[in-house]
């Protein structure tokens, strides 16, 4: 198996992708076919050598030692990380050919194909295969010398050059067809994309080294000791080469993994999925499977960025194995992998081959002989069922693994009412942004929604929660807006109106004669740097609010990945005075955790538990037990999502004595919570 994954490195230019070609069995039947062609025709041909080796002894072991070592770091000076698309040493095994016979010329190929890679640490397939497809090249060369007359040992007439050049057209055609065939087998996608993939600098080299070889034939019979003066502009071709080729390899492979990258799996894609949905799609279906490791940032954080990329090549290595003739596996960025699965029979046989790649996140990984725990969070789309392209596909296992993250079990498929359609969900966005951008909003404002103490019945404070009032479609939830906005800069752009909005109302209260205590929804990535608690320090100051009067919520499932990070944002903002408050409490992964680490001042119960405190001992028992943490770490505990009389009197029976939720009221406009504070107030001061 090993060996196999290595072949992957093939006929493009990279050592060790740990991935095995798509197309196996063909691909191998190909490099060995090469190869055995190669050996046969040298025997064949050699016996017609135009000179014998006594001829021009000296010129023959010139161009001998300087074809072995033209792909060397002897000559190239740099180390081979990348193997130009074409190998130097051709012009000197083309003009041993030419002189000396095919056979000599093709020994020399191989010995020097074999050094370059070891040098550049090919493996074995890799390197049978470069000597099967230089090899035929070369014996095309041959055959046409032989069918235009030659022997002869020098080109000395226009007949001659015409003979060169068309045996070096043949070369050509003929290792651009074997390497198109290799990369195709090897990486999928389909054969005429792999036959015009590097062709024109590939052409470039091949025309530049091949008609060098003329020179090369005058000189060993004229001057010998000149010929390592061509080394310079061999050195220049080669360098152009090489340099192209490290470019290519960098648009089709992840650096850091050596797995195929975004671009690479959606062009490897298009044959497999064509496939399933092409005239007569008999040959089963397709499925995506993205996976992202939930707590990268959180290692990234903690142990370092080194260990994090540690992590990821010990994980992309694990997943790596999977590949095999229906399976392709890479890396899409950060800490996102993807596996392209095909030929599969129905949706049991792609859940079968999504327990596969769980099954790899089953154990800890080992970084740096240390275990690592890592959770995974998968969407998987089907094509034809979700999509025929890769891009499409790739749309919708995002989706689906969106809502895994916010999901107990790891692995979703994608349905189709989880998303939007998107066109409809970038008019929306498009929409959001100019609602926000135009001078006075009246489009998205706060709702606001009192927390009472259920024993006094007095209003300790407010959530502000945002309304958009769209002009057409009309009051759209925030939940929608969010997924919507939430990956984009728009999301930056709500978060500060709602804060200005806000403020601005807690300062209009405020000369009323009205004080309250605000909380504000932020989305994690909002504190990703500390830039945006500066600026609401800034405003605070601006409408001269106490900090104290502000409190920002965190929802517990987005902080689980990125905790280190918002660390300094949530310090800053409580060293100025205002809150934090942890959303949702108990539907995240490590609560307690966070608990430990985080500098709060308030947990929400989520209203998950609250709901069934009533008929669901178990709930009614993380309550108890939430309180009672909460008291201990003298944190304010609100529960969510109130909405009985039944579960108010549990919830203080257990303890708890915030809440907020529809039992004293939802959330309502600004003229609203006001009128309703005043009947409130005329209610409790009446006798
Ligand atoms: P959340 O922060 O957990 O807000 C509480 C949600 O529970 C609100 O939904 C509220 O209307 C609803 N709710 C209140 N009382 C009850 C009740 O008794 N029963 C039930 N079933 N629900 C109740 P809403 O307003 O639809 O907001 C949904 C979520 O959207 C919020 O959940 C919050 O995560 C997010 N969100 C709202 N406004 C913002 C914002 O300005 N910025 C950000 N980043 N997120 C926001
Ligand atoms: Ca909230
Ligand atoms: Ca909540």
């Amino acid at each position: 198996m090993a060996m196999m994954y290595r072949a992957r490195a093939s006929v493009g230019n990279v050592t060790s992708s740990g991935v095995a070609p798509v197309r196996g069995r063909w691909y191998f039947a190909l490099v060995i076919g090469a190869f055995l062609l190669v050996a046969v025709s040298a025997l064949v041909e050699s016996s017609r050598s135009p000179a014998t080796l006594h001829d021009a002894a000296a010129g023959f072991w010139v161009l001998v030692v300087l074809a072995i070592l033209a792909d060397t770091p002897v000559v190239t000076i740099q180390r081979p990380r990348a193997m130009p698309t074409v190998l130097t040493s051709i012009t000197f095994c083309y003009s041993i050919s030419y002189i000396w016979g095919y056979g000599s010329g093709r020994v020399t190929q191989a010995a020097a194909i074999v050094v370059a890679s070891i040098f550049a640490r090919r493996g074995f397939w890799p390197t049978l295969f470069d000597i099967g497809r230089y090899g035929l090249a070369l014996a095309t060369a041959s055959w046409v010398f032989t069918l235009l007359g030659r022997p002869r040992p020098t080109p000395s007439d226009a007949a001659d050059l015409i003979g060169v050049l068309v045996a070096a057209l043949a070369w050509y055609v003929v290792f651009r067809l074997l390497t198109a065939t290799g990369t195709w087998l090897c990486d999928g996608g389909t054969w005429a994309r792999a036959l015009i993939r590097d062709a024109p600098v590939e052409a470039l080299s091949a025309t530049a080294l091949l008609l060098l070889a003329p020179m090369l034939v005058l000189l060993v019979y004229t001057d010998v000791w000149l010929i390592p003066l061509i080394l310079a502009p061999l050195f220049a071709v080669s360098r152009m080469s090489r340099y192209y080729s490290e470019q290519q390899e960098r648009a089709l492979r992840d650096q850091l993994t050596g797995l195929p990258n975004r671009l690479a799996l959606s062009e490897a894609s298009e044959e497999p999925l064509r496939r399933c949905t092409g005239p007569g799609a008999g040959s089963g279906i397709a499925a995506l499977l993205v996976a992202d490791i939930a707590q990268m940032g959180r290692i990234n954080d903690a142990l370092g960025h080194d260990v994090g990329d540690r992590a990821l090549v010990a994980i992309g290595r694990r997943l790596g194995s999977l590949a095999d003739s229906r399976t392709l596996v890479g890396r899409l960025q950060g800490d996102e992998f993807a596996v392209l699965m095909w030929d599969l029979a129905d949706l049991d046989d792609v859940l079968d081959h999504a327990a596969r790649v769980r099954a790899v996140f089953d154990g800890p990984v080992p970084v740096d002989s240390q275990p690592l725990t890592v959770h995974v969070a998968m969407g998987i789309a089907v094509c034809p069922a979700h999509g025929t392209t890769f891009d499409v596909l790739a749309r919708r296992a995002y989706t689906a693994m969106e809502r895994a993250k916010r999901l107990p079990d790891p692995l979703v498929v994608f349905r189709f009412d989880q998303e939007m359609p998107s066109a409809d969900q970038l008019t929306l966005l498009d929409d959001l942004r100019r609602a926000l951008d135009e001078p006075g909003n009246h489009e998205v404002v706060p709702f606001w929604q009192p927390q009472v103490d259920m024993a006094t019945g007095q209003v300790i404070g407010v959530e502000a929660l945002l309304r958009w009032r769209h002009p057409t479609r009309g009051l759209v939830s925030p939940e929608h807006v969010i997924r919507v906005a939430e990956h984009s800069p728009v999301m930056r752009k709500i978060t500060m109106t709602m804060i200005e909005q806000v403020l601005a109302q807690l300062a209009a209260w405020r000369s009323d004669g009205l004080v309250l205590r605000a909380s504000l929804n932020v989305s994690v990535r909002d504190l990703y740097s500390t830039d945006l608690v500066e600026w609401l320090e800034t405003r605070l100051r601006h409408y001269a609010i106490a900090p104290s009067q502000i409190q920002l919520e965190l929802t517990e499932s987005a902080l689980m990945s990125q905790t280190v990070a918002v660390l300094a944002s949530l310090r800053l903002l409580r060293r100025f005075g205002a809150g934090a408050a942890l959303d949702d409490f108990g539907t995240g992964f490590s609560s307690l955790q966070h608990l430990r680490q985080l500098p709060l001042t308030e947990i929400k119960i989520d209203r998950t538990f609250t709901a069934r405190i009533s008929v669901d001992p178990p709930s009614e028992a993380i309550v108890r037990a939430v309180v009672n943490l909460g008291r201990e770490l003298g944190l304010r505990v609100v529960a969510e999502g109130v909405e009985d009389d039944e579960t108010r009197a549990r919830l203080l029976a257990d303890g708890c004595r915030l809440a907020q939720g529809w039992y004293y009221a939802g959330p309502m406009p600004a003229d609203d919570l006001v009128r309703w504070l005043t009947a409130r107030a005329a209610r409790t001061s009446r006798p």
